[in-house]
């Protein structure tokens, strides 16, 4: 009996498509990040809320980007749908551990799509009485409202493209990509 086939690395996953934002660029943009944040809070110590999971990656490098005294928390929602497509209702997974009263909050996504998880996320911490709540989002669209929606940072805008890697997944894969790449759903997978 033959052996099963190894499964292939995820760099050779042919779903893996053209790289949009390399390594070197995501590093770069993220440290001018954490200069704004450093200096937009300078004498303060910022709540940065992470919303799960595609955020946790960000998460890490923009608090270590930063040279404030920050403090951490996550949340969680979850959006029914496919795997690739929002439906337009969000449900809260996981909620805070932290008391957001007079904290300075700054919520920190992965990507601003049609800004409905942004929406609701903001509704339910802005209830909770913060001094200040802004948002950091890695990615939006460029079709997304970023005034409308009050996305104060934002680390690159993208077309419609859905991508993977450096925390975005498809059905959990690909989030530990170092790189940000386009999904590509057609690729030939057969040997
Ligand atoms: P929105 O509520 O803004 O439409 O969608 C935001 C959420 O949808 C993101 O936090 C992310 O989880 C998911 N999403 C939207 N676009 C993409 C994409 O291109 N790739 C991945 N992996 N997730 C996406």
């Amino acid at each position: 009996m033959n052996a099963p086939d190894p499964l292939p690395s995820i760099e050779s996953d042919p779903h893996v498509g053209e790289v949009l934002l390399s390594e070197e660029k995501l590093a770069e943009r993220i440290r001018e990040l954490g200069d704004q944040l450093t200096r937009d809070y300078a004498g303060k110590a910022p709540l940065l809320v992470c919303v799960l999971r595609g955020a946790y990656v960000f998460l890490t490098d923009l608090a270590r980007a930063t040279d404030l005294p920050v403090q951490i928390d996550f949340i969680a929602v979850s959006s029914y749908g496919s795997s690739t497509r929002t439906s337009g209702v969000v449900r809260l997974v996981k909620d805070l551990e932290v008391d957001l009263t007079d904290r300075h909050v700054i919520l920190v996504e992965d990507i601003v799509d049609t800004g409905l998880t942004l929406r609701y996320l903001r509704r339910s911490l802005e209830a909770r009485g913060p001094a200040s709540l802004e948002v950091c989002a890695l990615l939006a669209r460029e079709s997304a409202d970023l005034e409308g929606l009050g996305v104060r940072y934002v680390g690159f805008t993208i077309p419609g493209d859905f991508v993977i890697g450096y925390g975005l997944d498809v059905a959990e894969r690909y989030r530990n990509l170092r790189y940000i790449a386009k999904y590509e759903p057609d690729a030939d997978t057969a040997e």
